[in-house]
């Protein structure tokens, strides 16, 4: 069976060629997919037969809302999608004044290790398909009657784990048939995986690259951060500016901020002496409590922002969302899956 909604337009038009249709059908179906229609039945300009063709060889992803939570704080919506196979995934909508914006996961779970993160805690069960990451943007948008513009591939999972459909997903809902948001208004955020960065370096990309430092020396990235021990922060720096010379594109680091770890001057001096040679900014994200983390929360945020910006380095301070329905930065957890398998 095809998962036909993973299929770009060019992809689609063969598909329905190869059924003995005329090239714009090709068009016709793609349009009616990203318009978020959950059966073929709904495809009200194809003839029966041919529904019952596409039906026959192909099928449409559809999630439906496993749960669903609204902050009382500030307006930020937490999805839990159950996918085809059972699977749960969790998607956040938070209500900027730049606009609506969605965080996406890539993964079910994830295999990084992040010694202060939720969404590792079980381990990664499987990759999303290009068709789960968009459905995520589409449904979101359907289910709140929010107009989506800005997207965060920031949930569960690492992106450059799973890079090529996370590629096909952007090519999907870049294009102009489609939810058509441009690459301008997309970040991907990873945790330092070096190779793919520089995969993606080669792409040329018009999306903003955050990567997550959290240590700007090796002895305590390594320790709080897994993928360290393969890729260490000298490589990954290294990639970063090889990124810039080749994209041209500022870089984000977030840098989550944690209690004696990784909140000293010097410390910040280090990440101004690796940034230099590259405009890069830094966000310091207040450290989100995960009950199985030993990590608190740092009390010299604003001090180490200081520091930094007397580098001349640009360091903002994320405002934390959705902290009532545990829908922050690091904290999003299939919860309620443990919940109904007990
Ligand atoms: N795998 C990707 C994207 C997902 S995480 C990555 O690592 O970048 C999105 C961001 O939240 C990352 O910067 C991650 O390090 C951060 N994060 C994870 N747990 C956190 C926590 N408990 N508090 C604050 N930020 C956290």
């Amino acid at each position: 069976m095809i998962d036909i909604k993973s299929l770009n337009l060019q992809e689609m038009t063969q598909l329905l060629r190869d059924m003995g249709e005329p090239a714009f059908r090709g068009k016709q179906v793609y349009t009616w997919l990203h318009k978020g229609v959950t059966s073929f039945e709904e495809m009200s300009n194809l003839s029966k037969p041919l529904r019952a063709k596409l039906q026959e060889q192909c099928y449409i992803t559809v999630p439906t809302v496993a749960r669903k939570q609204c902050s009382a704080q500030d307006g930020t919506v937490k999805y839990l999608w159950r996918l085809g196979d059972g699977n749960c995934i969790e998607t956040v909508l938070m209500r900027y004044h730049h606009g609506n914006t969605v965080c996406i996961s890539s993964q079910v779970g994830c295999r990084m290790g992040c010694a202060f993160c939720a969404s590792t805690i079980a381990g990664k069960v499987r990759d999303l398909t290009a068709s789960e990451i968009l459905d995520q943007v589409m449904f979101t948008q359907l289910d709140s009657g929010l107009p989506i513009s800005n997207i965060v591939l920031m949930g569960i999972g690492e992106p450059l784990d799973n890079l090529q459909n996370v590629l096909k997903f952007l090519e999907l809902v870049n294009s102009p048939d489609g939810l058509n948001i441009g690459m301008r208004h997309i970040s991907l955020s990873t945790c330092g995986v070096v190779p793919k960065i520089d995969e993606l370096a080669a792409l040329n990309l018009q999306l903003t690259l955050s990567v997550s430092l959290h240590a700007p020396d090796s002895e305590t990235r390594s320790r709080i951060m897994p993928v360290n021990k393969a890729y260490d922060v000298e490589e990954l720096f290294a990639a970063c500016h090889r990124y810039f010379q080749k994209t041209g594109r500022r870089i984000s680091f977030e840098y989550a901020m944690i209690d004696g770890v990784n909140d000293s001057d010097q410390q910040a001096d280090l990440i101004a002496k690796k940034i230099r040679g590259m405009p890069g900014h830094v966000n310091l994200i207040p450290l989100n409590e995960v009950a199985e983390s030993p990590f608190k929360p740092s009390r010299r945020v604003a001090a180490f922002q200081k520091r930094l910006e007397s580098h001349g380095i640009t360091a903002t301070v994320r405002r934390s969302l959705g902290g009532d329905i545990d829908a922050s930065c690091g904290q999003l957890r299939r919860k309620a899956m443990e919940e109904e398998n007990r």
